[in-house]
Order: C-alpha cells, then sequence, then structure tokens
C-alpha cells in the first residue's frame, strides 16, 4: 500500500552554486505548462489510496506565484488525504509571503520546510544566496505568526572556507529560531556546479568531524532528539515523509527528475523538461528483487539512530537478518550494538555509517 507522495517543483529563481538537484530557471508561461504535464502523470499513475503524507519539494515550490500555486493545490486535490495528514512545502526565505501562506493554510499545508543554510555573509554570497540574517528572522516570525508550528530549517556546513567561529556563530543563530526540526547537511564540493568547478581544497577531515560532533552535542542540550544520521526534531516532530524512506516504504513520486518506489517497482523520471512535458515521464524503472528489498531495509534503516527492527525484517522477509548480514561480525567490532530487538549503529560511529554499511553488505 503506497500512502506518501512526493511531488517534484523544479523551479528557482536563482541558481546556489553548489547544487545538482534537478532545477530549472524559472522563465514565464513555463509554470503552467509544466503543472498540466504535473496532472496528467498523476492522472496516469495515481491509484487512489488515502496518503498519510505528501511533501512538495524542489527546486522552490515557494516561488511559483499564487496563482500557479493555486493551480498546483487544484491539480493535488486529486489526491486523497488522511485527515491526520503530514503536508510539506519547502520553501525559501526570498519568496515567502503572507498571501502565500494563506494559501498553504487553505490547503491544508501544515508543514513548512525552508532553505536557509548559513547566515554568514560570505558564505551566502558564495553559496550564491540571497537572504540576510534579518530577512531570515522576519520570515520564521512570520510563519509562527500565520500558525505553522511544524516548522523545518534546512542547515549547513562544511564550507572549505569556513572557521571554527563563523560555523558556531551560525550554531547559535540557528538554535535562537527556536523550531522543532532541524536538517543538517555538509557542503559536497559535487562535479558541474559553479562550487565544484571552482577547483576548491574540500574542508579538512577533522575540522568537519568537529563541526559534525558539535552539532550533535549542541542540538542535544538544547532539546533536538538525533534520530536520523543528519537530522534532529524535538519530541513529536521527527519527519513522517522522510521516515517513509528510511523505511523502506512505498511512496509515489511525480514530477522532473522525482524517484518512487511503487508495488515493488523503483522508478526515477526523466530530468528532460522537454520529455517530462510529452508525457514521456519515467526515465528508468526496475522490479525490486527480494535480496535488494533486504539490502534497502539495511542500508536506510540503519540511517536511523534507532536501527531496524529485528521483527519487521522476519515479518517482511520470512528470513533472520542474522542469516542475511553478517550480524555477529559487526556486533564484535562494536559497529553494531542490539537494544529491544533494534540493531543500530552506536552514535558515536554513525558518521562513519557509509564504511559500516560497506561491511555490513559484504
Ligand atoms: S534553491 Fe535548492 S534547488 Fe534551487 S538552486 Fe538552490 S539548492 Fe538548488
Amino acid at each position: 500500500m503506497t500512502t506518501s507522495c512526493y511531488i517534484h517543483i523544479p523551479f528557482c529563481d536563482d541558481i546556489c552554486s553548489y547544487c545538482d538537484f534537478c532545477k530549472i530557471y524559472k522563465r514565464s508561461g513555463q509554470v503552467l505548462r509544466y503543472l498540466d504535464a504535473l496532472e496528467q502523470e498523476i492522472k496516469k499513475h495515481y491509484r487512489g489510496e488515502k496518503l498519510k503524507t505528501i511533501y512538495i519539494g524542489g527546486g522552490t515550490p515557494s516561488c511559483l506565484k499564487v496563482e500557479e500555486l493555486e493551480r498546483l493545490f487544484e491539480i493535488l486535490s486529486l489526491l486523497h488525504k488522511e485527515k491526520e495528514i503530514e503536508y510539506t512545502i519547502e520553501c525559501n526565505v526570498e519568496s515567502i509571503t503572507q498571501e502565500k501562506l494563506m494559501l498553504f493554510s487553505k490547503y491544508g499545508i501544515n508543514r513548512i520546510s525552508i532553505g536557509i543554510q548559513t547566515v554568514d555573509d560570505i558564505s551566502i554570497q558564495k553559496l550564491n544566496r540571497h537572504h540576510t540574517k534579518e530577512s531570515v528572522l522576519k520570515t520564521i516570525e512570520l510563519v509562527k505568526k500565520m500558525g505553522f508550528t511544524n516548522i523545518n530549517v534546512d542547515f549547513m556546513y562544511g564550507f572549505p572556507w569556513q572557521t571554527k567561529d563563523s560555523f558556531e556563530k551560525d550554531l547559535q543563530f540557528f538554535l535562537s529560531l527556536d523550531v522543532p526540526h532541524i536538517s543538517t547537511y555538509s557542503l559536497i564540493l559535487e562535479e558541474h556546479t559553479v562550487l565544484g568547478n571552482q577547483r576548491l581544497t574540500p574542508l579538512d577531515e577533522e575540522l568537519e568531524l568537529w563541526m559534525y560532533n558539535t552539532i550533535k552535542e549542541t542540538f542535544s542540550q538544547y532539546g533536538y532528539m538525533h534520530y536520523e544520521v543528519s537530522n534532529f526534531a524535538r519530541v513529536g516532530y521527527t519527519s513522517k515523509h522522510n521516515l517513509v524512506y528510511w523505511n523502506n516504504e512505498e511512496y509515489y513520486g511525480f514530477g522532473l527528475g522525482a524517484s518512487g518506489y511503487v508495488n515493488h517497482i523503483r522508478y526515477e523520471n526523466t530530468r528532460s523538461l522537454l520529455k517530462y512535458e510529452s508525457g514521456n515521464t519515467v526515465l528508468e524503472s526496475h522490479v525490486v528483487t527480494k535480496r535488494e528489498d533486504m539490502e534497502n531495509e539495511c542500508i536506510l534503516g540503519l540511517r536511523k539512530l534507532k536501527g531496524i527492527s529485528k521483527e519487521t525484517f522476519e515479518k517482511k522477509f520470512s528470513m533472520q537478518i542474522e542469516d542475511v548480514f553478517p550480524i555477529e561480525r559487526l556486533k564484535q567490532k562494536n559497529l553494531l550494538k542490539e537494544q529491544d530487538h533494534y540493531l543500530f549503529i552506536p552514535e558515536d560511529k554513525i558518521y562513519i555509517s557509509n564504511e559500516i554499511l560497506l561491511e555490513f553488505l559484504d
């Protein structure tokens, strides 16, 4: 049963220097044509389930004009929603307005995710972002004033030019926003991005690890629970939608470049706007084998600090996890722990979870 849905809105007013997501410059006339194609894709593939989570991501969904957003929400009214749905939209500081927030409320959006990344002037400029400390404060105040309580902010660190001092100032500023969820990202210098092409020397690994540990310790002092490698939430505010991914559950993915997992099939949509608008939406799809499904259960599940449930694994695959993966070996090396029938990577090793997962799949 598929009860979650991701919707991709690829338009952005500006392109960030680190971005390798599926995004395009917004040009007038383009959006409504894109939304028509999105409507066709949904009508063709959605099977009518009641959804527990919807996540509108991008791109920058909030950069759409009010009338374009109205059209988007009209299309999304094709989707049946549970009463207690978690319904998220991604926004950036520059494009949030009171009018748009009112529209979000009208259509049932109850979670706002805001890309901020940093408020350090040098970093804002190098990342080609366009907010200021003051505009962030005003935006958060407005979002709260408009009645939204479930708010996420994105926090980025690990810039090649970052000092301990500028990192700590950013960290304190994010904590001062007093929002219940913070997603953290360490900057990756991806090829074919403006920063990637500058051939910068990445930040020293030890300094980056210090930043990660500082984030963990500081956020925990401020009442945030570290529940996934890079995600922190106050009690009751974990992201239900993202947990669907980490729990290896199925979800629809609609829109340019979106990926989905429906009826044992994982698929990825084309990143070509031309193909997408002509209805040729899927780029690649394959049926997930039992082995792949078991591996995904662990690769994704071990991102959660709580880990994977041995009982769920057995129920799902009619096999014991120990008979499939080298659990004992990893336990002996202290790379895995077990508590209350859950297997998890110890918190002090979660930073090297990728290396542990390689050994896990060995
Ligand atoms: S706003 Fe997001 S999607 Fe758009 S360019 Fe920046 S990082 Fe990429």
